[in-house]
Formats: structure tokens, C-alpha cells, sequence
């Protein structure tokens, strides 16, 4: 099978997400036979990295424009015909988000979003396992076109260096005019974006105030963690929107997600259950977080997060 994986690499940085997906395209063709083409849309400098995680060619198409749904997908599906890709892979973020239902109707393919599994093949068509309902449950689609295109769940899979670095193709392909401009961009620098950290350290109303945050701030640090919260915390203007995270927030899978003063109401677990690990530090022992959680603390986190920040920063120093 010829996997075709996309990756935006407009801002020349090279992110998990991108490791993530060339990753997942080499797992499927281990699995059933075949071969990976990376398709780097923007900057290709180091792109050929991605052939470390499992990228058997890696196609670098240059262009320094602003995002269009309309101007990448013509790009990618001039790729997909000349690269003959059978499955596309997309990341399930902003970039990908927004093009998969564009390329299933512009190339007439089957399309899964969200999807979390290795596909197994069930009658010669593939099976995807996606979770539905804020991942309270899980739907397997099969796929019913001979090509398909599918849009993967963020830190679904730890890339894993599988590979060597591979030489990069450069092809020149013509996206057509953009149907948008851009025309202004404000975002918050030198943080790790919420959908893509491997450890989120998030603070509820527990933490009293936000006179209280450089506890939950010196923890997040030692752990080189991102900082979340739960809504009531945001909407108070205790912590910026951009943190909240839950149902009407952003949705989080880190490995770790470690909950201060949280009660783990079912719309805050609704952004954080697929966590691979959760810990809770709630005083009260019926906070039903704790029935979410993989570890959980009973005590006032102003008594325990410093003590575990010190352990932390002295294990790190080599004496823990
Ligand atoms: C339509 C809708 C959508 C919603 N969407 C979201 C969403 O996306 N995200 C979200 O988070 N919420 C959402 N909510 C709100 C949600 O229902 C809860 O009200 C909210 O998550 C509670 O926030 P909290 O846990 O911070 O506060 P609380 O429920 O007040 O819990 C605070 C917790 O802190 C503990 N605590 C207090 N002091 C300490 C201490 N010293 N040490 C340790 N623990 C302590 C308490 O025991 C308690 O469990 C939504 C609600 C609705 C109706």
C-alpha cells in the first residue's frame, strides 16, 4: 500500500505531530505491506529527518504563502496522483482538520477523522477505530472506496526512530489562487501548544486564586510541562481561555495530566480522559476526578504540590 502522509512545515520547525505521522504511516505499512511518502508543504530543511521515523521518500513542496483549504488541497492531491497514494494520511489539527473534507470530495475517497488505530484490513477494505461522543466510546468505520483519506488524533502513537535520514525531493506544484488572506495572526509565544504537550500540569478552583499559580507554575516548570485549567477558572479571568480545557475547551492527550484542585466535573474529563496517565490532588476523597484517575493524592495540594516540586527538582540534581 502506498501511504501518503501531509505535513505543513510552513514555519520550518519540524513538530512531534509531523514525527507522529510519518511514524504512523510506517507502523501501517509494516503492518500490511508497502511504503511511506512524506509530503512536506512549506520549508523542506531537515525534512529529511522524517525518513529517521519512517519515511521511505520525503517530497518537499516549497511555498511561503498563508494557509488555504483550497491552495493545499490541490497540492496534495496532485501529489497523491503522482506519488499513486492509496491512503493519506493528515494530522487531526488545524491544518488537517479543516482539508479532510475538502480532498474526500475533491478526489471522491473515503474519510475517517480522529482515527487512533493501526487499521486492521476486514474484506480488503480498512477498519479505523476513532473514539465518539468526547471519546466516552469508540466507533470502528470501515473505509468503502479503494482510496482513502484519514485525519490522525494527536499523540496517538510516540514516535519512535526507525529509520535514516532520506534526501528530499523538491516538486514544483501550482496550488492555484488562494481563496482567503490571512490578515492578522495573534498567538501566545514560547509556550507549548495544549494539544500537542506531553505534560500538562491544570489547576480548578482549588487553587483559590491566581495569586496561587506560581505553585502550579513551579511543578509545571520542573516537569517542563504546559499549564491548563478547568472553565470556571477562565472565566473568572484567572487564567487566559487559551488554557481551558474541557468540552467547550481545547482537548488534551498527554502522557501525563496531573489535575490540581480540579472536581473532575464530566465536562472538564471530556477534554483530558484520553490522557495515557492522570493524577488527581484533591482534599476531597469523593471528588470524582479520583474515578478517572491512574494516581491520586487526598490532601490540600498547597501542603503537597511544593513538597513534590522540591522531590522533583532534587531527583532531576541527581540526589533523589
Ligand atoms: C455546557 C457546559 C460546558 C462546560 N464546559 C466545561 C469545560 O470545557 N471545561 C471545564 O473545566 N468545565 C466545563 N464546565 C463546567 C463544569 O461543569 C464544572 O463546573 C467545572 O469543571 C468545575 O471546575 P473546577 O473543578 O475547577 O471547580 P470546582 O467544581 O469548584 O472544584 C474545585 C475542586 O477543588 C478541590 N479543592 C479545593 N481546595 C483544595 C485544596 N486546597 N487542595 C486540593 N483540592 C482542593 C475541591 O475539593 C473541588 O473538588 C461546563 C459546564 C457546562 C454546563
Amino acid at each position: 500500500m502506498k501511504i501518503l502522509v501531509f505535513i505543513d512545515n510552513r514555519k520550518n520547525i519540524l513538530k512531534k505531530a509531523d514525527l507522529e505521522i510519518a511514524y504512523y504511516g510506517h507502523l501501517i505499512a509494516e503492518k500490511h505491506g508497502g511504503d511511506v511518502a512524506a509530503m512536506v508543504v512549506g520549508s523542506g530543511d531537515g525534512a529529511g529527518d522524517l525518513g529517521k521515523y519512517g519515511a521511505n521518500e520525503v517530497i518537499n513542496v516549497p511555498y511561503d504563502g498563508s494557509y488555504d483549504v483550497s491552495v493545499f488541497s490541490n497540492i496534495i492531491a496532485q501529489v497523491a496522483e503522482q506519488t499513486g497514494a492509496e491512503l493519506i494520511v493528515l494530522p487531526h489539527n488545524s491544518s488537517g482538520k479543516p482539508l479532510i473534507g475538502w480532498l474526500a470530495a475533491k478526489m471522491n475517497l473515503s474519510s475517517v477523522t480522529g482515527v487512533i488505530n493501526i487499521p486492521e484490513y476486514d474484506d480488503g477494505k480498512l477498519e479505523f477505530k476513532k473514539g465518539v461522543f468526547s471519546s466516552k466510546a469508540y466507533a470502528y468505520v470501515k473505509t468503502l472506496t479503494d482510496k482513502a483519506i484519514v485525519s490522525l488524533m494527536p499523540n496517538s502513537f510516540s514516535p519512535e526512530e526507525v529509520g535514516s535520514q532520506v534526501d528530499v525531493k523538491t516538486v514544483e506544484i501550482d496550488g492555484g489562487a488562494p481563496k482567503v488572506k490571512v490578515v492578522g495572526v495573534e498567538k501566545v509565544e514560547g509556550k507549548v501548544p495544549l494539544p500537542e504537550a506531553d505534560i500538562i500540569v491544570s489547576g480548578g478552583r482549588g487553587m483559590k486564586g491566581p495569586e496561587n499559580w506560581g505553585v502550579l507554575e513551579d511543578l509545571a516548570e520542573v516537569l517542563g510541562a504546559a499549564t491548563a485549567c478547568s472553565r470556571p477558572v477562565s472565566d473568572v479571568d484567572w487564567r487566559p481561555h487559551t488554557e481551558h480545557v474541557g468540552q467547550t475547551g481545547i482537548v488534551v492527550r498527554p502522557n501525563l495530566y496531573i489535575a490540581l484542585g480540579i472536581s473532575g466535573a464530566i465536562q472538564h474529563l471530556a477534554g483530558v480522559n484520553n490522557s495515557k496517565t492522570i493524577v488527581v490532588i484533591n482534599k476531597d476523597p469523593e471528588a470524582p476526578f479520583f474515578k478517572a484517575a491512574d494516581y491520586g493524592i487526598v490532601a490540600d495540594l498547597f501542603e503537597v504540590v511544593p513538597k513534590l516540586t522540591e522531590a522533583l527538582k532534587e531527583y532531576k540534581a541527581g540526589k533523589g
